[in-house]
């Protein structure tokens, strides 16, 4: 054995070379590499035989060493250190881009995308490859970055300590300059951060005091209720501690849960597994539902009705009286009603629209948002920043005043980031806050969605309470809590009056 570390080789070479016993193995990638000549060289005539291997035999070879053995592999090592840095930046989220020659990795902290680091493109399709090939428990075993793939991290050996899990999605991309692809990996903590009532549970993921009652009265109607939202905007959290919630308070009542693929142990319900291996997702999953159905459940939590299977399944549960709670891709709450009705025409279902004009089947209408809310210690009050003249100059930054200003906002009271502290972990940030749509529906309502009627629509769910998501955000501003860049890059520029 030499005394070569071969982690701090792989790091040296791009991860392109290791040392294994007596042999420098290297990708032919690193034939004219000046500094790897020279180090093959002192290596060489050290007594080390140096083998080449084409790139994706390199690959191959690394994924092969026996990690008992070898237990720095050196690829899986850098995937682990790569999780763990990511998890000591408060990351919900990891998003590796590999463009040819170029590779980025950005992270999803507090709600926001940052760029985090760059690399060689090729290394970085080798750490997803690694990523994918061993450490993943995923549907087909053979990575293969030309089409979509998902997949589990599980091993808790590659986990921080409070991940449980990890979902790992790969999407391959087509660029101008060939073919990419991208991964992401959400971590998946099980930190269960809210117990209790349903109120103590809300208020601990920071929910208001009316969207609380809101949600509580929702809770308790029978039909269908969904929340939409962006990914990473706390559905399946909210969807989570409602059932949570129930269950402890019903314990003489059944739930049942069924998700593709269930995310999270949830106590006192029972989790209905849907057949992975299917074909179609979509059937699959609308089989699991009506499977379900006949188990003879008091409340179904359907986890995202993406599929006209699931949709259809899911208002088949409503009509028969169930309490059904599900996520669902909608742009606002009032959004849900189109979104779900094109889905159940493309599923064929009989008179989506007689069916959906009842408030007993369509119950509820929930869209959130997760906004990043300012560390208090390192803010910075927008006074003292415009008297230092900071932003003088800035059209942008100009623009976005005057757009706060014709909305109400009182500017003498908004804070903007700082430059991060101890406090905050150096991000500026410190947790998340809410904002949420939520809405009771009532014939009336249905009826003006049902004919298209946008205008009237809002206004009358706007009499019913709904407060929009921008205007929670306008008042976070107001409150000091929410950059107003920060609002504006989630939820768009305000518009100005
Ligand atoms: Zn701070």
């Amino acid at each position: 054995m030499t005394s070569e570390q071969p982690p701090a080789l792989s790091e040296h070479f791009d991860g392109r070379a290791i040392i294994v016993e007596q042999s420098l193995h290297a990708s032919t990638e690193l034939r004219g590499n000046i500094h790897f000549e020279a180090f093959a060289s002192l290596k060489t005539r050290q007594g080390l035989q140096l083998v080449w291997h084409k790139p994706e035999d390199f690959d191959h070879f690394l994924l092969n060493l026996d990690t008992s053995t070898h237990p720095a592999n050196p690829i899986q090592g850098q995937a682990i250190q790569l999780i763990r840095d990511a998890f000591d930046a408060l990351a919900s989220d990891i998003h590796m881009t590999c463009l040819g020659t170029h590779g980025t990795i950005a992270l999803r902290r507090m709600g926001m995308l940052e760029p985090w680091r760059d690399m060689g493109g090729r290394a970085l399709m080798t750490l997803v490859r690694a990523i994918y090939q061993s450490m993943t428990e995923a549907g087909s075993p053979r990575f293969d970055p030309m089409t979509r793939q998902e997949g589990r991290i599980v091993n808790r050996r590659f986990l921080p300590p409070t991940v449980h899990s990890a979902r790992v999605h790969t999407e391959p991309l087509q660029t101008a300059n060939g073919q990419g692809l991208l991964m992401t990996i959400r971590l998946l903590y099980d930190t269960v951060k809210a117990e209790g009532t349903l109120q103590e549970r809300l208020t601990a993921l920071g929910y208001s005091k009316d969207h609380i009652q809101s949600l509580a009265k929702l809770s308790h109607s029978p039909g269908l209720t969904l929340v939409a939202g962006p990914t990473g905007s706390g559905k399946t959290t909210l969807l989570r501690h409602v059932f949570e919630a129930l269950a402890q308070e019903m314990p003489d009542r059944s739930f049942l849960s069924i998700e593709d693929p269930p995310e999270y142990p949830m106590q006192r319900i029972a989790q209905v597994l849907v057949d992975t291996s299917a074909d179609n997702r979509g059937l699959a999953y609308g089989a699991a539902i009506a499977g379900a159905l006949r188990a003879d459940p008091d409340y179904l939590m359907i986890g995202e009705i993406r599929h006209p299977e699931a949709s259809s399944a899911a208002l088949d549960a409503a009509l028969t009286g169930h309490p059904v709670w599900s996520s669902i891709h909608a742009a606002s709450a009032l959004g849900i009603f189109q979104r779900l009705l094109s889905l159940l025409f493309v599923a064929k279902f009989a008179d989506p629209l007689t069916n959906l004009q009842d408030p007993s089947v369509l119950s509820g209408l929930v869209y959130q948002r997760l906004l990043p809310k300012l560390c208090p210690h390192c803010s910075l009050k927008l006074a003292q920043v415009l008297q230092e003249n900071s932003y003088r100059g800035d059209t942008a930054f100009i623009a976005m005043l005057r757009r706060l200003k014709s909305q109400g906002v009182e500017l003498t009271s908004v804070r903007i980031k700082g430059a991060g502290c101890k406090h905050c972990k150096e991000t500026g940030r410190s947790g998340l806050l809410v904002a949420c749509e939520i809405v009771r529906t009532d014939q009336q309502l249905l009826y003006y969605l049902a004919n298209r009627d946008q205008e009237e629509s809002l206004a009358y769910a706007r009499s019913l309470g709904l407060q929009t998501t921008a205007e929670q955000a306008l008042d976070f501003i107001g409150e000091g809590l929410l950059d107003p860049r920060d609002a504006e890059n989630c939820l768009g520029f305000f518009p100005e009056r």
